[in-house]
């Protein structure tokens, strides 16, 4: 049996996938904002996460940016009723692995969980400071510090927090911290983390490295 973690906030579709996963033989962890999914699935760790991308309180790929910077990487299938293309590949560069498009059948929706859930990814250390992203404030908290961040601070901080200790090249962080086909010079791109940087000076992480001519890296 596998856990699964749904963040919907339509009660219709809630139930819906409630009922479905059991008879699917999956222990479902249903959830209707992006607040709530934050703790439910830090503490339940799921083995694979449905998330809405149009929730009540946060964008549903910001929601995923922050839950994997919280050590949370179980596979992410999104739902949406949007199907444009660069829904898609916006969902995928927040750290989505799959995308399933409202209305959807549950054949389909079984045939795509099987298929995340037969992948087992590395796990990530939750950040030593207990640093975490809140998407719905677009805001870094430690312990009782709240960092207001822009959206676009936001998206670059979580990409790089996704994958602590590795370097993320300039075209990751880009592509994850921009609209699809954004041009965004080199120039740009340091100024924001060199923000973001600042913003955290009071809290005295120093936790951003440069590594020259390639990208950034947490920690
Ligand atoms: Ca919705």
């Amino acid at each position: 049996m596998s856990v699964v973690g749904v963040c919907e906030d339509e009660p219709a579709l809630r139930s819906v996938l409630t009922r479905a996963l059991r008879a699917m033989g999956h222990d479902p962890v249903v959830v209707a904002t992006a607040a709530e999914a934050l703790r439910a699935f830090a503490k339940q760790r799921p083995t694979v996460m449905m998330l809405d991308i149009g929730l009540p309180d946060a964008d549903g790929r910001d929601l995923c940016l922050a839950l994997r910077a919280a050590g949370v990487d179980a596979p992410v299938l999104f739902l949406t009723a949007r199907d444009g293309l660069h829904d898609k590949i916006a969902g995928f560069e927040a750290g989505g692995d799959d995308y399933l498009t409202k209305p959807f059948e549950l054949d389909e929706l079984r045939v795509r969980l099987d298929a995340l859930l037969r992948r087992t990814p590395a796990p990530v250390a939750a950040d030593p400071d207990g640093a975490v992203l809140d998407p719905a404030r677009h805001a870094l908290v430690v312990g009782e510090t709240e960092v207001p961040l822009t959206p676009t601070e936001f998206r670059l901080l979580g990409r790089l927090m996704a994958e602590p200790s590795t370097v993320v090249r300039r075209h990751a962080l880009v592509a994850a911290a921009w609209p699809h086909g954004a041009i965004v010079s080199d120039n740009t791109l340091d100024s924001y983390v060199r923000r973001i940087r600042k913003k955290l000076e009071p809290l005295d992480l120093a936790a951003i490295g440069t590594v020259r001519g390639v990208g950034y890296r947490w920690r």
